[in-house]
């Protein structure tokens, strides 16, 4: 493969088969790597360990492999990559800038309540920074360890330092910006019952494995100045990737499609017929022939579009 530096990837979480919505990012990633002559990697983010579904992570293989999809390198398995997460933990808490959480749900409605904020029904909470300066339950058990978002850095090498307040440029969404600090406030890097969160996970694997592109579905946006901000709090803010958000296909009650709303896995039995439609959503006209023909005429339309796997 021609050294372009271009490293992408495809990141599903092994929760059930592929379905319509989830091939249209797999596709958009592969043609996205295909048409700046990069490489395609595939990582299964199992780190969730309770949604994981057994034998989902195969199932999902094989349907990319039936969609003509390989990975350039064997997949990475989250599950198997926890002592990288382990020490990130530990050079955030070395640096100050992680701290074990004790608060209960209530510990941090009630100081939102104090601090004058009303909550609207299931939304997350901002979380006010009770633990900071230690822990609101000294002897209580961890519920978190948490990434201060209230800090400036220092730049370090090239990474630029500075607030949590973020500022990128998506190639699809362009200019996007967000406080994290104000948005989320301090996120949680690890969970009480041991699972990396997904922020943690993704910033550590995209540098370990020098993503230079990330292409994921719209629904993830709103993580990526929590990433960037974890980047450069670990001195990655060099490897920052370029990110595009691809458009979403909804189900019937106008959500993400998802197994909630009716998602059925993808129909093997005629793989380009599902490719078509994936391809429809990101703008490409159908293809008929065999499914490598297929993406070799979409590779040529992006490389043609300006490198951009989503034509509107
Ligand atoms: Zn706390």
């Amino acid at each position: 493969m021609a050294g372009s530096g271009y490293v992408g990837r495809f990141a599903p979480s092994p929760t059930g088969p592929l379905h319509a919505g989830s091939l249209v990012t797999a596709l958009a990633s592969w043609l996205d790597a295909r048409a700046h002559a990069g490489r395609w990697l595939l990582r299964i983010e199992d780190v969730d360990t309770p949604r994981t579904v057994a034998g989902a992570d195969h199932t999902i293989l094989q349907q990319l492999g039936a969609c003509g999809l390989h990975p350039d390198a064997p997949p990475v398995w989250q599950s198997q990559r926890t002592a990288l997460y382990q020490a990130a933990l530990q050079q955030l808490v070395a640096q100050g800038l992680a701290y074990v959480c004790t608060c209960s749900r209530k510990d941090i409605e009630i100081t939102l309540a104090a601090q004058g904020h009303t909550r609207t029904r299931h939304a997350e909470l901002v979380y006010p920074g009770n633990c900071r300066l230690g822990p609101l339950h000294p002897l209580a058990r961890a519920q978190a360890w948490r990434l201060r978002t209230d800090v400036l850095l220092a730049p370090q090498g090239q990474s630029p330092g500075g607030s949590a307040h973020i500022t990128w440029q998506d190639r699809r969404l362009g200019l996007q910006t967000q406080d994290v600090a104000q948005a989320v406030g301090d996120f949680v890097l690890q969970r009480a019952d041991g699972c990396w969160t997904y922020q943690l996970a993704v910033v550590v694997d995209d540098a370990a494995q020098g993503i230079s592109h990330v292409v994921r579905g719209q629904d993830l946006a709103d993580n990526t100045a929590r990433q960037i901000w974890l980047q450069r709090c670990l001195g990655l803010g060099l490897t920052t990737p370029q990110y595009l958000h691809t458009p979403l296909v909804l189900g019937a009650d106008g959500a993400k499609l998802s197994k909630q709303n009716g998602a059925r896995p993808l129909d093997l039995s005629n793989p380009l017929q599902a490719l078509n439609a994936a391809a429809a959503v990101l703008g490409w006209p159908a293809q008929t022939g065999t499914v490598t023909e297929a993406l070799a005429a979409w590779t040529a339309m992006v490389a043609a579009h300006g490198g951009s796997p989503v034509a509107r």
